[in-house]
C-alpha cells in the first residue's frame, strides 16, 4: 500500500547515495506527537480534595472508599512492577500479572525483556488521576497510565508514553488482567512503542541508541555509524546537541503513526517530540527532546543525510513549536545538503540549487506558507526553504540564523509577530527577504 503511494513520488538518487533525497518520498517532517492525555480528555477533572476519584453513587454509599482502596492497591502494584523492571527481577514483575492469561504473560515477558535492553535510568508508571476507571468484563477496571522512562545517556528527562491497563482481583490481590482495553481510545494515536512490537535488538554508540527488530542487528550498527557521520554536521549548524537520541527502525508498520506523512505520502522518517510530565497528576508536559522514527520501508536504506535532517529537527525541538515551516524544514534541508556537499555530492547539490533558483524561486511572492507546505508542491517547498536558509546563513551567519530560529520558535505563529521578529533579527521585512532571495545566486 505504501509502495503504491510512493511510486508517484520521485526519489533522487545519486551515485553512491542511497536515499539522500531532494524531494518526494523520503522527505521527512517534524512531528509534534501529541501526548495521549494532552488532547481529547473528556472525563471530568479531579474532584477537589477527592484525589480525582469519582464514582457512580450507589445505594450503599460505600463505593467511594472501595474505589479509593482499589486505586491505592493498583498504585502499589504499579510501583512493584516498575521496581522489578529497574532491578531486572522478572519473577517480581510477573507477580503483578494474571498468570491464567497466558497470552498476556507472554506479551508482558517480551516487554520486560525489551525494556531491559534499553538501559533504563528511570522507570515508573504514573496513573492519570483525573481518569475515572472504566468497568471492563465482569470484575476488571481499566485505568489510564503513563509509562515514564528515561534511557541512560540518551534522554535528558523521563518521557511519558500512554498505556491502558485493566486490573482485577485474583485471590484477593489486584493484578494486571488486560493491557489492550483502552488501545482504541481516539487520542491514543495509531503508533506503538518499539518494545511493544516483538523481540528487539539495540545498538548504542556515538550518542544514539538504535532499536531494531531481533535479527536486524547489522542494520542497527549501520545506523549507529551513519549517525556518527551525521551528528557533527548537526552540532556545527545548530550549535546545540541533545544528550543522546533514540532512533527507532522497526519492521512493524505500527511503529509509525499513519498521520506522519508529508505531501500525502508517508514520511521517510520523523522527529517525534518527547513529552516529560511536569506534574504528578499528568496534566502538563514539556518537550525535553525528540526521538527519530524511521519509516519501516526505508529502515535499511536510511542514511546519514536523512538522519542529519531529522537530528536537526530533534536538536531544535526544545526551543518551541512556533517557527515557520519554511525555517524548520529549510534548516534541516540546509544541514542535510551541507553534509551532502562535504560527502562528495557537491555537484548534485549545485545542480538542484540552480534548478530551484531558475524555476521555483522566480515566481515566489511570499515565503512558503505553513498551511500548504506539505501539499502537492512539497518538493518545491522543501527546496525553496532550503535556499532561504542557505541565503540567510550566507548573508548573516549561523549565529544570527540560530537566534532568529530560537526567537520564532518560542514566539507566536501570528504573521505580524513573525514579521516583527524577522525585522528585529535581520532588519528585513518578509517582502524584502523574498526580493533578496530572487537575486541570490548561491553561496561563496
Ligand atoms: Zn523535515
Amino acid at each position: 500500500m505504501d509502495d503504491e503511494q510512493l511510486t508517484g513520488a520521485p526519489v533522487k538518487r545519486g551515485p553512491g547515495r542511497a536515499v539522500w533525497v531532494a524531494g518526494g518520498a523520503a522527505l521527512a517532517v517534524a512531528v509534534a506527537a501529541v501526548a495521549w492525555s494532552v488532547v481529547g480528555r473528556e472525563d471530568p477533572g479531579p474532584a477537589p480534595g477527592g484525589g480525582g476519584v469519582s464514582v457512580t453513587p450507589t445505594a450503599t454509599g460505600s463505593v467511594p472508599d472501595a474505589e479509593t482502596q482499589m486505586l491505592t492497591e493498583i498504585d502499589a502494584v504499579l510501583k512493584a512492577r516498575a521496581a522489578a523492571v529497574l532491578a531486572g527481577r522478572l519473577p517480581q514483575y510477573l507477580a503483578t500479572v494474571d498468570a491464567k492469561n497466558a497470552k498476556l504473560v507472554q506479551r508482558d515477558k517480551q516487554v520486560f525483556a525489551n525494556l531491559r535492553k534499553l538501559g533504563l535510568k528511570q522507570f515508573s508508571y504514573a496513573r492519570e488521576t483525573s481518569f475515572v476507571p472504566e468497568k471492563h468484563g465482569t470484575d476488571g477496571w481499566a485505568v489510564r497510565l503513563m509509562m515514564v522512562l528515561q534511557i541512560e545517556g540518551i534522554d535528558a528527562a523521563p518521557r511519558a508514553t500512554p498505556l491502558g491497563y485493566t486490573f482485577a482481583q485474583r485471590g484477593g490481590r489486584w493484578l494486571l488482567v488486560a493491557d489492550d482495553d483502552l488501545a482504541a481510545e481516539s487520542d491514543r494515536g495509531t503508533y506503538r512503542e518499539p518494545w511493544d512490537l516483538g523481540p528487539i535488538e539495540v545498538a548504542r554508540g556515538g550518542g544514539v541508541l538504535v532499536v531494531v527488530p531481533a535479527g536486524e542487528g547489522a542494520n542497527a550498527r549501520r545506523l549507529v555509524q551513519e549517525s556518527r557521520e551525521a551528528l557533527p554536521a548537526v552540532r556545527l549548524a545548530t550549535r546545540r546537541a541533545q544528550q543522546g537520541i533514540l532512533v527507532i527502525a522497526m519492521r512493524d508498520r505500527k511503529s509509525m503513526d499513519t498521520e506522519w506523512a508529508t505531501g500525502g505520502h508517508p514520511a521517510g522518517a520523523v522527529s517525534v517530540r518527547n513529552y516529560s510530565p511536569t506534574d504528578a497528576a499528568l496534566t502538563s508536559f514539556k518537550v525535553t527532546g525528540s526521538r527519530i522514527v524511521i519509516n519501516p520501508t526505508y529502515r535499511e536504506t536510511s542514511d546519514r543525510f536523512l538522519l542529519a535532517h531529522e537530528f536537526t529537527h530533534a536538536a531544535l525541538s526544545t526551543l518551541g513549536n512556533s517557527a515557520p515551516t519554511w525555517l524548520v524544514e529549510g534548516f534541516a534541508m540546509y544541514v542535510e545538503n551541507r553534509l551532502a556537499e562535504q560527502s562528495g555530492s557537491a555537484d548534485q547539490v549545485a545542480d538542484w540549487r540552480d534548478k530551484l533558483l531558475s524555476k521555483s524561486v522566480k515566481p515566489l511572492v511570499v515565503l512558503p506558507i505553513d498551511g500548504i507546505f506539505h501539499g502537492d508542491y512539497d518538493e518545491e517547498s522543501y527546496g525553496v526553504s532550503w535556499l532561504i536558509v542557505e541565503y540567510l546563513v550566507t548573508k548573516y551567519g549561523l549565529d544570527k540564523v540560530n537566534a532568529l530560529y530560537a526567537d520564532l520558535a518560542k514566539g507566536s505563529d501570528d504573521p505580524a509577530a513573525r514579521e516583527q521578529t524577522l525585522r528585529k533579527h535581520l532588519k528585513l521585512s518578509e517582502a524584502a527577504l523574498v526580493a533578496a532571495l530572487k537575486k541570490y545566486t548561491g553561496p561563496s
